[in-house]
């Protein structure tokens, strides 16, 4: 495993967007913790939301006093194509199992486990891919600390020999976090804990930006700010349903002729399927004027994201299964009116008629978005209820204190 360096966090840059007593009830509930060995594992240091997470929540640890660090996985290509299919599992999409990929997934969680160097109390696994480390490692020492097994998925509906697989892993740790009640398998035989995700309002990708600057990034990738667009930012993936807001899309530039759609996905690294999903969006947008797929290769990086999302004017998010969706937080922070599929954490975030609409198909989407792209009024309040929702429920501070939490009800 390979430590990931971090940049610095301040508590105090945040008092401006939650309030200093929402700072100072953090740090008094991190005193208790102070020193605390932390660590967290995940598969890759870039690309999708647990990546973004982690560069926040670890650092903001690190500045309340605890020792927090994190790992990712030391990986061959092949596993991710494994770890794939059953995160698609686990989200509902069956797929063949051969013995084989069994194999390398616990290869390679022996290999990482082989190499580390354990004197944690607290283990937070992320997902999947690490998950079966805990089960290589030698328990005769008695220093084994507690772990905890982190799902950011959708498990509404999971593929059941998926889940089991999962479950048989589970009696290494002593608890496991899910971001909504209705993922918490029936069966866990473990305590499950629910912790919603969270965005940082002081990072490149939130920080405020002006309409003007916004509007300027948007022109050098060759959409017009003038015109209105949709906005989906998410990896190219099935469950996201990118060729869905396409189709999406074009049922609503039907009435009107000027609006532009973009498309932005970064092809992480954990994710083998993305380039085959970004050159099939690509084949339907084939030709068609005033449609826009950008990824990491167009250098969009977190300040352009943040552009794309300022300049907006309805954001998208049609995905089948979502395990939170971070992308649609990202957007109601900036005032942006979504429509986003009815699934996962995604109600979490949006009150439907309040702050957003949510969609169960193509249709609905064109509707809900020409209903908002043709009353700027509608918008605007979407926007500030949207904005109020994430400020009290899924900013950085709450979701680090959660996590304090969970520390002290583990016990040190
Ligand atoms: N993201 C990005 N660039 C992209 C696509 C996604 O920076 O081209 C970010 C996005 O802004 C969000 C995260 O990656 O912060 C995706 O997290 P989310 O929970 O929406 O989806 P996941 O990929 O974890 O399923």
């Amino acid at each position: 495993m390979k430590a990931v360096p971090l940049p610095r966090s301040s508590l105090d840059d945040y008092a401006p967007f939650v309030g200093f007593e929402a700072v100072e009830v953090l740090r008094a509930e991190a005193s208790d913790l102070e020193g605390s060995r932390v660590l967290h594992i995940s598969s890759t240091p870039y690309g999708g939301g647990v990546a973004e997470l982690l560069y926040t929540i670890v650092p903001l640890m690190r500045d309340l006093g605890l020792d927090a660090d994190w790992f990712v996985l030391d990986r061959d290509d092949d596993f991710f194509t494994v770890t794939k299919i059953l995160h698609n599992a686990l989200q509902g999409m069956g797929a063949e199992w051969v013995p084989e990929m069994t194999e390398k997934y616990f290869a390679v969680n022996e290999a990482n486990a082989e190499a580390f160097l354990n004197d944690y109390e607290f283990v937070i696994v992320h997902d999947p891919q690490p998950a079966a480390i805990p089960m290589f490692l030698d328990r005769s020492s008695g220093r084994l600390g507690q772990w905890v097994w982190r799902c950011h998925l959708d498990l509404s509906a999971p593929v059941v020999e998926a889940w089991r697989f999962i479950e048989g892993l589970l009696d290494h740790y002593s608890a496991a976090v899910f971001t909504t009640a209705a993922y918490i398998p029936e069966d866990l035989g473990i305590p499950g804990f629910i912790i919603a995700p969270s965005i940082d309002p002081t990072s490149p990708k939130n920080i405020p930006l002006s309409l003007e600057i916004a509007a300027s990034v948007v022109a050098r990738y060759g959409v017009d700010p003038a015109k209105p667009y949709l906005l989906q930012v998410s990896r190219f993936d099935p469950w996201k349903d990118p060729i869905g807001v396409i189709e999406a899309y074009l049922l609503a530039r039907a009435a009107i002729p000027d609006l532009q759609l973009v498309l932005i996905g970064s092809m992480a690294e954990d994710d083998p399927e993305g380039f085959y999903y970004f050159q099939k969006a690509s084949r339907r947008a084939e030709g068609l004027d005033g449609v826009f797929l950008l990824t990491n290769a167009h250098g969009i990086g977190n300040v352009g994201v943040n552009a794309f999302q300022v300049a907006a004017d309805v954001v998208l998010q049609k995905s089948i299964r979502e395990g939170f969706g971070l992308t649609v937080s990202e957007a109601l922070w900036k005032g942006k009116a979504v429509v986003a599929g009815n699934v996962g954490g995604i109600p979490l975030q949006v009150s439907d008629g309040t702050s957003g609409f949510l969609v169960d198909s193509v249709e609905e989407c064109a509707e809900k978005v020409l209903l908002l792209l043709n009353d700027p009024g509608l918008r605007e309040s979407f926007g500030r209820a949207g904005r109020e929702t994430v400020r009290r429920g899924f900013l950085t501070t709450r979701h680090v204190l959660d996590y304090l939490h969970l520390f002290k009800s583990l016990g040190r």
